[in-house]
């Protein structure tokens, strides 16, 4: 019980003349007493020195070791985004192209990204049913190099099954690779085979919704590789991570798993609510989700099943007419993103999903009418559900 959080406690870095929380190291550049030793790290003889901080930064590296710890893997790495992340950890896996298998599932987003910008660049992918193992192993070619999967998905919150993933990527010569995005500290993917986690640290791990940053969790070499000199995605496209939000990121990494619970106790008590109302709710807590008893064997259970639900509108009219009470009833804001201490409500079938055509959003049964709702945990509950009790009477 309580690992992630033991986990991320022992992780400590110290400021100058011992302060309990380490400086922001802005430097970007490094200077060298001995000219050889700058030639040593270009030519890779001198590992671990810093140069430059598009290479390396202290604060940076601090903040990758706390997530590092939290996931349960050997090192992660702090970029500019969560696309930066899912982009430059594919691209260093398939550097001269190749085929990856893909979730259909996933956010709006890295399905653009796989679907209108890998091809340009010789990366092709096939998408699949999520919840259907058989489908991922029947798309895979010679060839694959990759699977992927949201552990929840973006905005439907289907379970992957990522035991089974791990396994077929290990037996194929695959890599699983995981955005754990909706799940920070509830599941952690590497436990269950995957070989790559990628984060939009955007979300739960900020917090506050006030800065855009991503991460990279795997293996030593793999993030060593990332920031390769001559090689690395990292390093040569550049959407390196700034310090100072790496040293926010670190400092709310402390609090990340208590934030969760906190997110799972409110949303696990709307649904409980809306589902007794007769209100059309997914929550993975909730034992008529078709992946509950999944999401259970993979979570941490002290932290709760999360802070993600949707609610079905069936109509986009009827879900904008919805989501307009409930900010007039300071319910929630009316916004994209998600993960923040308030509730953010969205419609994804026009909005963060509406970069997936019309006829896919039908085969991955998103309804145009969904509610994606990011439940904080300010406020009460009670009010909370009362507020939206009292919305949702008015329409339905
Ligand atoms: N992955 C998931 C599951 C997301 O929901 C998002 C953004 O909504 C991203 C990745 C992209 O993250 P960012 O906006 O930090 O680039």
């Amino acid at each position: 019980m309580d690992e992630v959080r033991q986990a991320i406690r022992d992780v400590q870095h110290f400021g100058e003349e011992g302060g309990v929380v380490p400086v922001i190291d802005v430097a970007a550049t490094s200077t060298f007493l001995d000219p050889a030793d700058m030639e040593g790290v270009f030519h890779g003889t001198l590992p671990g020195r810093y140069l430059y901080s598009r290479h390396a930064n202290p604060t940076v590296n601090a903040f990758g070791k706390k997530l590092a710890a939290m996931e349960g893997m050997e090192a992660a790495l702090g970029v500019s985004s969560g696309m930066a992340a899912i982009a430059c950890a594919l691209e260093q896996i398939l550097p001269a192209g190749g085929h990856i298998v893909s979730s259909r599932t996933i956010y709006g987003g890295t399905y653009a990204l796989f679907a209108n910008i890998f091809p340009l660049r010789g990366i092709r992918v096939t998408f699949v049913d999520p919840d259907d193992v058989s489908a991922f192993e029947r798309a895979m070619e010679p060839g694959t190099k990759v699977l992927f999967t949201e552990t929840m998905s973006n905005p439907l919150l289907g379970i992957g099954d990522l035991k089974a993933l791990g396994r077929l990527a290990k037996e194929r010569d695959a890599r699983l690779v995981v955005d754990n995005t909706f799940t920070p500290a509830l599941v952690s993917p590497s436990r269950h085979g995957a070989d790559v986690v990628v984060y939009s640290c955007t979300k739960f791990i900020s917090g506050s919704s006030d800065l855009i940053a991503g991460a990279i969790v795997g293996r030593e070499k793999f993030v060593e590789e990332l920031v390769d000199i001559h090689h690395g995605v990292v390093m040569l496209t550049g959407p390196v991570m700034d310090p100072h939000i790496a040293n926010q990121l670190y400092l709310r990494l402390d609090h990340l798993p208590i934030r969760m619970a906190a997110h799972s106790r409110a949303a696990g008590y709307l649904a409980g609510r809306m589902e007794e109302s007769g209100v059309p709710v997914i929550y993975p807590g909730l034992k008529s989700h078709p992946q509950h008893e999944l999401m259970k064997r993979m979570m941490h259970p002290e932290y709760g099943y999360g802070g993600m639900l949707t609610v079905d509108c069936r109509t986009r009219d009827k879900a904008f007419a919805l989501a307009a009470r409930l900010q007039g009833e300071k319910f929630g804001l009316y916004a994209v993103s998600l993960g923040f201490s308030r509730t953010l409500m969205s419609c994804p079938s026009v909005t963060t999903s509406s970069e997936i055509p019309p006829a896919e959003q039908a085969r991955m049964h998103l309804s145009p009418g969904l509610l994606r709702l990011s439940i904080g945990y300010t406020g009460s509950e009670k009010v909370m559900w009362e507020r939206f009790h009292h919305c949702w009477k008015e329409l339905f």
